[in-house]
């Protein structure tokens, strides 16, 4: 059978390719090792997570909120399988979306494991048996990633967990322990908090949310500790004894010093994914790869083999899946003779916990090292009427403009919505706007928004409200 192009995986990478690519004419063909389509983000990534953090967060509210707002409730239970149903219904629905998308835009799919075996020759060992030789002019490998392992901790998805068992616990964990304060640790933490976990989470750096800016990892780690999450800063895990009915995890100061033992029921390991390229073939094609595993690619997603491409969280960026996305539809709109690309600086990453941390651009960190100079502007959701009147007053916008030219750099929030908000700080920047752009803006009242403008207007110290 033959292609213009076949799409290794069904991520958010590869399904968008092969969307696009169809829409504009290709004949298209994808293949998935998963039962289902959506990789990852829809399976066990993104979308499971994001389910359990909104029925916990209302959970929370019920618990310990509504009773402040005048609403009297009894004290609310956790059906823990009807919990975990919520979110296995969100998974079956998103991903039944895609194999309908695959359905209407005519795209060939295939189950089954993909290897390369010569560039335009692909030989998918199907899920149900036998084997199918596809062939395609153009191929994108689009694999994604796996979690990544700590040396000599070994990860039964029961009680030491990665973030794939930590979306399906039998129970609520009396005591968790989270190993990586990056974004999944601090997610997936907050899910079990919020239903009854103590919370404990063991970072080895001296700081949480490694690569956000500073100022907004430390309020925000302030803002965790007042919930209830306790933090072991500039420590490492060493080794868990599953002997015993509790877990003893051996936690040393990354420093080096004396060890000290932690007792948990559920260690969930969450220091970061590598990019997953197994069985591909790659070697023996002599396509090259970086020390860090990552399929390398020029800015057409191009590898050194010609007809075969990468994207997604098996090449080098931000391992997310809107990045994936629009790198699948770049390469489609490049296969399709067209102008594809990818604005690598205004890349949103958004931490989806209460309150939501959102960051686009440019952190003081790196302008400061990459010796430009720049303005703040900060305005905290305190002095924001709709979040006084909803008692929803935790965090700040921080807007950082270049010195000389006022364009926007970057945009770090921290607040309930951020991940919403975001936005018009990466719509203004990809228009490469300035802050006095974003303070004359009129926004609507009474709205978080409002924050976002008077940030904005702080950075020329003409805030109102403040
Ligand atoms: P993937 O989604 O990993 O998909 C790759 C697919 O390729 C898989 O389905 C795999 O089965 C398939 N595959 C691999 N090898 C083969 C082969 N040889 N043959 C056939 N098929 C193959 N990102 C966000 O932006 N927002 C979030 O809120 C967010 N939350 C997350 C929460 C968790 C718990 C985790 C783990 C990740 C989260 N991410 C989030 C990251 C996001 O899931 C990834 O960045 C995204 O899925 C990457 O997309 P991708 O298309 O590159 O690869």
């Amino acid at each position: 059978m033959s292609y213009d192009l076949v799409v290794i995986g069904t991520g958010p990478g590869g399904y968008v390719c092969a969307i696009r690519a169809a829409q504009l004419g290709l004949k298209v063909a994808v293949v998935e090792k998963r039962a289902t389509f959506g990789g990852t983000c829809l399976n066990i990534g993104c979308i499971p997570s994001k389910a359990l953090l909104h029925a916990s967060h209302l959970f929370e509210e019920a618990s310990h909120n509504f009773a402040k707002l005048g609403i009297v409730v009894d004290t609310p239970k956790l059906d823990h399988a009807a919990f975990l149903a919520f979110k296995d219904q969100a998974v079956e629905g998103n991903t039944k979306g895609v194999a309908f998308l695959m359905k209407k835009n005519k795209i060939d799919t295939f189950h089954g494991t993909a290897t390369i075996t010569a560039p335009g020759k692909v030989e998918v060992a199907l899920a149900a048996g036998g084997s199918q030789a596809l062939e395609a002019t153009a191929i994108v490998i689009a694999t994604g990633s796996d979690v990544a392992k700590l040396p000599g901790i070994t990860i039964d998805e029961t009680r030491v967990v990665s973030s794939t068992g930590a979306i399906a616990l039998e129970k609520v964990p009396g005591k968790l322990l989270v190993v990586g304060a990056g974004v999944i640790g601090l997610e997936l933490g907050s899910v079990w908090r919020r239903v009854g976990a103590e919370v404990t989470v063991v970072e080895y750096l001296d700081r949480i949310l490694p690569g956000m800016d500073l100022d907004v990892a430390k309020s925000f780690q302030r803002i965790l500790q007042k919930q209830g999450v306790a933090f072991k800063l500039g420590s490492k895990v060493t080794g868990v004894d599953t002997s015993g009915e509790t877990l003893k995890v051996s936690v040393e100061p990354a420093a080096g010093g004396a060890a000290e033992v932690l007792e948990a029921d559920v260690v969930l390991v969450a220091i970061g994914r590598v990019p997953y390229t197994e069985g591909l073939g790659l070697e023996a094609l002599g396509v090259e790869t970086d020390k860090r595993g990552r399929v390398v690619t020029d800015h057409y997603y191009r590898t050194n083999v010609p007809g075969i491409f990468a994207i997604g969280d098996a090449i080098a960026g931000p391992m997310l899946a809107h990045k994936a996305e629009d790198e699948g539809v770049a390469i489609a709109e490049l296969l399709a003779g067209q102008a594809g690309h990818v604005n690598y600086d205004v890349i949103p990453a958004v931490v989806y916990t209460s309150p939501e941390v959102a960051s686009v651009g440019k952190s003081e960190e790196e302008l400061k090292e990459a010796g430009i100079a720049y303005k703040v502007g900060k305005f905290p959701f305190l002095a924001n009427g709709r979040a006084k009147a909803n008692d929803e007053t935790d965090g700040f916008v921080k807007v950082l403009a270049d010195e000389t030219t006022d364009r926007v750099l970057g945009v770090h929030i921290i607040g309930v919505e951020a991940g919403e908000l975001i936005h018009e700080a990466a719509v203004l920047m990809e228009f490469g706007g300035s802050s006095e752009d974003l303070a004359r803006t009129c926004h609507a009242h009474p709205t978080r928004s409002e924050a976002v403008k008077e940030a904005a207007m702080a950075v020329e110290k003409r805030a109102i409200h403040m």
